[in-house]
């Protein structure tokens, strides 16, 4: 990027920032909540790494990747670069089994446990590399026969069964709503929210991070009980309008 470009986006970047945090506390307000307890993901998948280092620079700490060769691809570009410290890389996206070595030891965070089988191979291939994978369920709350996800009624005992494994770390619940439907995102958080709940009850796990909240729908996930919003257009995109 050029430097007067490059001037542009940052202040575009910082102002967006704002307006986005203004909007949290006000959902946040709305519901009782403390805002403190919500954290933002800067998803950056359609971004390149100049972006990444400016969004850096006007403060995001988290960023999120939906595929491992960009996740490892920005991080190794990034990695030297001082804007970084303290910097760290979710994988939000569906996550191929051939494909986990690439993640360990690179994502702090894998939010896209669909299955039993990818939690055993995580498992197994950390526990190979000596470091334990933290992870998040994901769930598919809204039962649309498109997302991936374990159904709601399945997640208690798979997450038995997870915990049985040696190198994997549950710390929460991840979901997608449906799009352009405003009450089913709604009722789609408040059931990630309340299945956090009663997994927290019978695992005695403390399952602290609750993943949910795009663009469109941020402020009602605030207002259901996220406490991860995973933002890519709102955050990067200059032409996209936030409500
Ligand atoms: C792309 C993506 C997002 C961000 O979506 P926006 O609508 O751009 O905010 C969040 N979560 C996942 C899993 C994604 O793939």
């Amino acid at each position: 990027m050029e430097l007067e470009a490059q001037e542009r986006y940052a202040e575009f970047l910082a102002e967006r920032k704002a307006e986005i945090e203004e909007r949290m506390v006000a959902a946040a307000q709305h519901a009782g909540r403390d805002v403190a307890e919500v954290s933002l993901l800067a998803v950056s998948k359609t971004v390149g790494v100049d972006e990444v280092a400016l969004a850096c620079q006007a403060g995001y700490r988290l960023f999120g990747e939906n595929r491992p060769q960009e996740l490892s691809r920005k991080l190794s570009a990034l990695r030297d670069d001082p804007v970084m410290a303290g910097v760290r890389f979710d994988m939000i996206g569906n996550l191929q089994k051939n494909k986990i070595n690439q993640v360990l030891g690179q994502a702090e965070l894998i939010h896209s446990v669909s299955s039993l089988h990818l939690a055993e191979a995580i498992s197994k291939r950390a526990e190979v590399r000596g470091l334990t994978a933290r992870v998040l369920l994901e769930v598919n709350v809204s039962g649309e026969l498109s997302k991936s996800g374990f159904a709601p009624e399945e997640t208690t005992s798979a997450l038995e069964r997870i915990m049985a494994l040696p190198s994997i770390a549950v710390e929460g619940v991840m979901t997608m709503a449906p799009a352009h439907d405003a009450s089913a995102a709604r009722a789609t958080f408040a059931g990630l929210t309340a299945l956090a709940g009663r997994l927290r009850a019978s695992s005695g796990l403390p399952l602290e991070v609750i993943s949910c909240g795009m663009s469109d729908d941020f402020q009602i996930a605030v207002e259901e009980g996220s406490t991860l919003l995973r933002l890519g257009r709102t955050v990067f995109d200059p032409a996209y309008v936030l409500s």
